[in-house]
C-alpha cells in the first residue's frame, strides 16, 4: 500500500463517538477516501451529510475495500464485539490491511486481535489517543502507538491527519498500557484535588484563591490548572469523555499491575472510588463529575464565590 499524496488511501473509520466523530473529520479529505460505520445509524447518516462521505450499514460493508481500517469504540470488549459480531469486520478485512485500533484497549485483547489478525495477513496497531476532544477537534492529538514500525511507517500519513506528537511505546499492547496509566494518574488528579479543595472550602478558603497558590506551586496538575477551574468552579460540568471511561480505564491499570505483581495502593484506591462515582453518577456522566462525589460526601460544593 503506497501513501503517495496522488493516491487515494482507503479508509474505514468505526465509532463516531465523543472522540471518534472529531477524529474521523479529519479524513473526509484528501488524499483519504473515508467511509464511516456507526452502531447508531443515525449518527454516522449526520456525519456523512455533514462530511460528504460515504456510511456502511455494517462493520463488514465498511472494512471490505479498506488499506486502513480504524476502531474508536469504548474497550476492546467491543471491538472484538465489532470484529466477531454478525457481520462483523474479521471476514472482510482484506489481506494487507492495517487495523489501527484508537480505542483506549487492554493489553492482553490486542495481544490476542493482533494475533488472529496476522493469521489472515491483517495488521494491528494500538494506538490510544489523548488531549481530549479539544486536541480532536484540532487534530493535535498525541498518538502512543504499540507494533511494529514498519506497520506503522504504513499508516503513517492516516494518523498524523489527526495526532501531532506520535510516539512509539513498545510492541502491540504497549500503547493501552501507557495510555492506561496516564488515565489512572487523571484519576487520582481528579479526586486528590477536589478532596484538597473541599477541605479548603470547609476551612474557609475561597477555592479560586486556593487554586491561584496550588497553580503557581508544587500540587499543580491538569486538573487544577484546567479541569477544575474550568469546569468546576464554574459548575459548567461539560460531557467530554465519560466517566464511565476513565473507570474502564484505570480498571485496566489496576489489572495491569497486578498482573505484573507491581505494588499500586493509589492507583487500586482511584479505581475503587471511580467504581463508586460511576454506580451513583450513571453511565452518562462526564469523568470531572468525580468532583460531585467529594462535594456530596463533604457537605460542600466548589465554586467560584
Ligand atoms: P463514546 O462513549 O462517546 O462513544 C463510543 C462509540 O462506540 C460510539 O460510536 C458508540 O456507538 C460505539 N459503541 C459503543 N458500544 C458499541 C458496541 N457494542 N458495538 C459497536 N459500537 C459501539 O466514547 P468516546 O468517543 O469518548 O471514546 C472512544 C474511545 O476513545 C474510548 O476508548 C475512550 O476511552 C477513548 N478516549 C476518549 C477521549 C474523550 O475525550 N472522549 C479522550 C481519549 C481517549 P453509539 O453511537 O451507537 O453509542
Amino acid at each position: 500500500m503506497s501513501q503517495r499524496a496522488d493516491r487515494n488511501v482507503k479508509v474505514a473509520f468505526l465509532g463516531l463517538g465523543d472522540i471518534g466523530a472529531l477524529m474521523a473529520a479529519h479524513l473526509t479529505r484528501d488524499p483519504f477516501d473515508l467511509v464511516v460505520w456507526n452502531r447508531t445509524a443515525s449518527k454516522a447518516a449526520a456525519f456523512a451529510r455533514e462530511h460528504k462521505v460515504r456510511v456502511a450499514t455494517t462493520p463488514a460493508e465498511a472494512v471490505k475495500n479498506g488499506d486502513v481500517v480504524i476502531t474508536c469504540l469504548p474497550s476492546s470488549v467491543e471491538v472484538e464485539a465489532v470484529l466477531h459480531g454478525e457481520n462483523g469486520m474479521l471476514d472482510a478485512l482484506r489481506m494487507g490491511a492495517v487495523l489501527i485500533d484508537c480505542t483506549s484497549g487492554d493489553p492482553p485483547t490486542s495481544r490476542s486481535i493482533a494475533a488472529e489478525l496476522a493469521r489472515r495477513g491483517v495488521d494491528f496497531i494500538d494506538a490510544p489517543v489523548s488531549g481530549g476532544t479539544v486536541a480532536a477537534k484540532s487534530g493535535t492529538l498525541t498518538v502512543m502507538w504499540g507494533g511494529e514500525a514498519a506497520v506503522f511507517e504504513r499508516v503513517r500519513t492516516v494518523v498524523e491527519a489527526f495526532g501531532k506528537k506520535i510516539v512509539h511505546a513498545g510492541p502491540i499492547g504497549s500503547g493501552d498500557a501507557l495510555k492506561a496509566v496516564n488515565n489512572a494518574l487523571l484519576a487520582v488528579h481528579i479526586l486528590s484535588t477536589a478532596e484538597g479543595l473541599a477541605v479548603l472550602v470547609k476551612a474557609g478558603v475561597d477555592p479560586k484563591v486556593a487554586l491561584e497558590v496550588i497553580n503557581a506551586s508544587s500540587g499543580r496538575s491538569n486538573s487544577s490548572e484546567n479541569l477544575i477551574p474550568q469546569r468546576v468552579l464554574t459548575g459548567a460540568f461539560p460531557r467530554t469523555f465519560r466517566l464511565a471511561l476513565l473507570e474502564k480505564d484505570i480498571g485496566i491499570a489496576a489489572v495491569l499491575a497486578e498482573d505484573l505483581e507491581a505494588r499500586t495502593p493509589l492507583i487500586s484506591l482511584a479505581a475503587q472510588r471511580f467504581h463508586e462515582a460511576r454506580e451513583k453518577l450513571g453511565e452518562e456522566a462526564d469523568h470531572v463529575e468525580a468532583v460531585k462525589m467529594v462535594e456530596e460526601e463533604n457537605g460542600v460544593e466548589i465554586r467560584s464565590l
